[in-house]
């Protein structure tokens, strides 16, 4: 095996058990780096030349190496059935039904990869040369101990290009349509494979739960509901009404009809469009909801994306805020992973005081356990979600509303 030798000072984060290098950390002097095998795997050396792990390279991509061992061994088909191994039986303890994100990059030691399993059906996604290079063997493992009636290769992940990996989807077996996913006592029709790739989003699953508690008798607005997640949950525990917003017609066609199965006596209304606009539309016409949730897609994409994403994040917010009852509640989730939980805490608190209103925080939620964060790797934590009570009446700490605030 090659060695990538890193500069001094470089070390401190992997000794730390943090799994990437970035390419400005090679010490070029002493790495023969431009010869080095993309996918290949090299042993990491600090500058004095102790070995600090194994990785799998990409000399062209910005994160240059990725450790998958501490010693000396090859990504090979043995290491991934053992990864594969212990991802599954992590989530076999945690999990009554086979439906849950399998494997999750590095939270799982498989950098590059990241599964979710539907019963017998497997979505896979790959993000790294390394991983890519390896797909013949990660298709037996899978095969062996999954025994999974379809898998869809999906490609689409934007990320692939950075690694110099082309983009599109590739079946294998018969991948359904749509699917139903059971999940928090109620169960969900998902599309898989209709036009685009889609699918269930399980992170939010402990947080969707957290309806359960506040619904009943209540209305509910559920805001980027894509097919349901949270609205069905109030729905199922006795919600009075659910409004679910979100661009994609398609998307608010599978909440309606989930609502419908899980929760028939509950009124539904989908409100098709711009959440920003529907929420501004709803706050002019003075319409009030128990509890709202927001789950927008990632405002923050890159890092450089910050200052405008949070200024996103503050305006829905501020609209969600000015559409909760007097006493009840606001779910406010944010998946960019560069947002900050105490950011997010940030536009709530921002909104409240421009409002005149008063929250308080009772609980933050985080990513399902099926999605395990590295505590080495703040890289791999990205979800977050606050659940707040909103209370209308004047308090001590609050400035008088201002009714153009919003
Ligand atoms: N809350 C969902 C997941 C939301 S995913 C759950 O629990 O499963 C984000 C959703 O936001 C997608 O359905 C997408 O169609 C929608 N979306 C993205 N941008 C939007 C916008 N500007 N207005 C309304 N919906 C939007």
């Amino acid at each position: 095996m090659q060695t990538l030798k890193l500069k001094r000072g470089e070390d401190r984060r992997l000794k730390a058990g943090h799994l990437w290098i970035f390419s400005n950390e090679v010490d070029t002097r002493a790495t023969d780096f431009k010869n080095l095998v993309p996918g290949e795997e090299v042993l990491v050396r600090d500058c004095q030349g102790h070995v600090l792990g194994c990785a799998t390279v990409n000399p062209h991509s910005l994160i240059c190496a990725r450790i998958h061992a501490r010693s000396a061994r090859p990504l090979d088909e043995e290491l991934l059935s053992e990864r594969l191994e212990q991802a599954l039986s992590l989530r076999s303890a945690l999990f009554a039904e086979p439906y849950y994100r399998l494997v999750y990059g590095e939270g799982d030691a498989l950098p590059g990869l990241v599964i979710d399993r539907f019963g017998s059906h497997l979505t896979v996604q790959i993000t790294t040369l390394a991983m890519e290079q390896r797909k013949e063997a990660l298709r037996s493992v899978l095969h062996r101990l999954i025994r999974p009636e379809s898998i869809l290769w999906d490609n689409t992940v934007a990320s692939r290009t950075l690694e110099g990996l082309a983009l599109g989807t590739e079946c294998e077996g018969p991948v359904p349509d749509s699917l139903d996913v059971p999940e928090n006592d109620c169960v969900c029709t998902v599309p898989l494979l209709e036009g685009q790739k889609t699918g269930w989003f399980y992170d939010q699953r402990p947080n969707r739960r957290l309806m359960e508690r506040l619904a009943r008798g209540r209305d509910v607005l559920d805001a980027f509901s894509y097919v349901g997640g949270f609205g069905v949950v109030a729905g199922h525990a006795g919600a009075a009404s659910v409004t679910f917003a979100d661009a994609s017609a398609r998307a608010l066609g599978y909440a309606r009809d989930n609502l419908a199965r899980n929760a028939p006596q509950t009124a539904c209304t989908v409100l098709e469009g711009d959440a920003f606009d529907t929420l501004r539309r709803l706050h002019d016409e003075g319409r009030r909801f128990f509890v709202v949730s927001i789950d927008p897609p990632a405002f923050i994409k890159r890092r450089k994306d910050y200052k405008e994403g949070l200024v996103a994040y503050r305006r829905i917010n501020a609209l969600a805020c000015s559409l909760v009852e007097d006493g009840g509640y606001l779910l406010t989730s944010s998946c960019s992973q560069a947002l900050h939980v105490d950011d997010l805490r940030g536009c709530v608190a921002h909104a409240c005081a421009r409002q005149g209103l008063h929250p308080r925080l009772l609980h933050t939620g985080w990513q399902g356990p099926d999605h395990p964060i590295h505590c080495a790797m703040p890289e791999t934590a990205y979800l977050k979600c606050l659940l707040v009570q909103i209370s209308r009446q004047p308090q001590p700490n609050t400035r008088p509303a201002q009714a153009a605030n919003v």
